[in-house]
């Protein structure tokens, strides 16, 4: 008879390889959910609360890429010895996929301890682990759920500690939440959106917008930054900023990219030939090898010109996979579009990714132009990212410049790109035909459409 209570491992328990881990020697999933139903019985008289937790290693992939995964390995056994000795002879660890793992605190009775005892497992993480001769730092995000009633089953404990750990880890590194209500309405808000964009992508229904990019000197525009549009009947108008990272996450974002590139490449056809046109890539899409055939696809289908083609990228989305990134990148490379890394000084801005991978173009993040008047800083972060820029070849353009002082300030600092509200906000197709139109000065011969 196994007891509720215990690590599971040395309390003489059953040790079915059903039921374990054989990398680490954790119970595995089944034992979890076991251990839970156990506890969900025993409480079936006296329903006091108790805490549930998923821990998920953060960036666990990139370090298994760079030291190999016989050092991943021997990273998720290490992982699997601290958790185990920082648990008390009442409480469970368990491994429940790759690099998650779930624990039970049969005495958790309160949110504040659950989140306080989760800090406490980050924190024992986070010392160095060894491998081989290195050390590896690891940061690790947790997701708790607290059974308050016997109305709560297994299943809807696991899953509300998943959907507090998706809020962790989209909320940084190293964050702990706890199940709340506001939670699940959040994530049946983003259920109604899902559903809602894959029937308004099927639809044809996300519009490019275009927001145009100029030379700062004399003001002429050079291209335009493609951002995805999305108004739904009954929602409203969603921003991109909503609406693209439920995309991502929901495996919705190829389909959507697909389209909005095909409407963009079909209006900038219209366009003067010298101007670019560039267009977003997520992380998502530089782990699939289809990303790129679709690209030459959509341009091939619409007759533009990849040499007119920038495509945005950022760091996020090197370091998921960059050996895949880079084999997507470089078939683009070959027929002639450009890459650019977007939103550069916001994320982890390593120079060792600009030593190995070579960029035509650096977008530098809007977070420094906001502050760039008044702020010392991140006018000497400016001005050092302008001169490594020029000395690696790369093309500048600033974004988010809404004031005139920013943009002469640029100038200043021989900055020779710009994008913002100042030269102009995105716009429809249409309305981007008549900005060229007016901007030309009539000099411009656009096809009527
Ligand atoms: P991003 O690529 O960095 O795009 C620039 C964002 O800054 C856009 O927000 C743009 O509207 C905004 N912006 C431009 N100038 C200014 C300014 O002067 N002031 C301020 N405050 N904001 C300015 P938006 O359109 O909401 O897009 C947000 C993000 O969503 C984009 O950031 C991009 O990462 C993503 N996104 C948009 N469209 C697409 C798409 O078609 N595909 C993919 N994968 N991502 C997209
Ligand atoms: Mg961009
Ligand atoms: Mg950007």
């Amino acid at each position: 008879m196994q007891t509720t209570f215990g690590t599971g491992q040395a309390t003489g328990e059953s040790t079915d390889l059903a039921f374990t881990d054989p990398l680490t020697g954790l119970g595995n999933h089944r034992r979890f959910f076991d251990k839970i139903d156990r506890l969900i019985s025993d409480r079936a008289d006296d329903p006091a609360p108790f805490t549930v937790g998923i821990l998920d290693l953060d960036g666990f992939k990139p370090i298994n890429d760079l030291f190999g995964h016989k050092a991943g390995d021997e990273i998720l056994i290490q992982v699997a010895m601290r958790l185990r000795a920082s648990m008390d002879s009442h409480s469970t660890v368990c491994r429940i996929g790759a690099d998650e793992y779930a624990f039970l605190y049969p005495m958790v009775f309160s949110e504040e301890a659950a989140a306080e005892k989760s800090r406490t497992l980050i924190e024992i993480l986070s010392a160095p682990h060894d491998v081989g001769e290195r050390t590896a730092r690891l940061s690790a995000s947790v997701g708790c759920s607290m059974f308050y009633s016997g109305d709560e089953t297994t299943e809807i404990l696991v899953s509300k500690a998943e959907t507090a750990l998706y809020h962790a880890k989209r909320s940084g590194r190293g964050r702990v939440v706890v199940y709340s209500r506001e939670m699940e309405e959040a994530a049946k808000r983003v259920t109604r959106i899902e559903q809602a964009l894959r029937r308004a992508v099927s639809a044809g229904e996300v519009e490019p917008h275009f927001q145009p990019i100029v030379d700062l000197r004399t003001r002429r525009i050079i291209g335009f930054e493609t951002l995805a549009r999305w108004t739904d009947g009954d929602l409203g108008s969603v921003p991109a900023t909503v609406f693209i990272p439920i995309a991502e996450e929901r495996g919705i974002i190829g389909p959507l990219s697909q389209l909005v590139l095909r409407k963009a490449a079909e209006a900038a056809r219209s366009w003067p030939k010298d101007l670019f046109l560039s267009f977003n890539l997520s992380p998502s899409q530089l782990v699939d090898q289809n990303t790129g055939l679709h690209i030459l696809a959509t341009l091939d289908r619409t007759g533009f010109d990849p040499r007119r083609l920038e495509i945005e990228i950022t760091e996020t989305g090197l370091m998921n996979d960059p050996a895949s990134a880079e084999k997507i990148v470089e078939n683009l490379r070959r027929v002639g579009i450009r890459v650019a890394l977007d939103d550069f000084g916001t994320g982890q801005s390593s120079l060792g990714r600009l030593r190995e991978f070579h960029f035509d173009k650096l977008k530098i993040d809007r977070a420094f132009v906001s502050s760039i008047l008044d702020d010392r800083p991140s006018e000497h972060i400016i001005r050092a990212i302008l001169a490594m820029c020029e000395g690696l070849g790369m093309d500048v353009v600033t974004e988010g410049i809404e004031q005139e002082a920013q943009a002469e300030r640029l100038v200043q600092f021989g900055c020779a790109g710009g994008q913002g509200f100042l030269f102009g906000r995105p716009v429809d197709a249409d309305a981007t035909l008549g900005y060229l139109r007016d901007s030309f000065r009539g000099a411009l011969r656009v096809k009527a459409i």
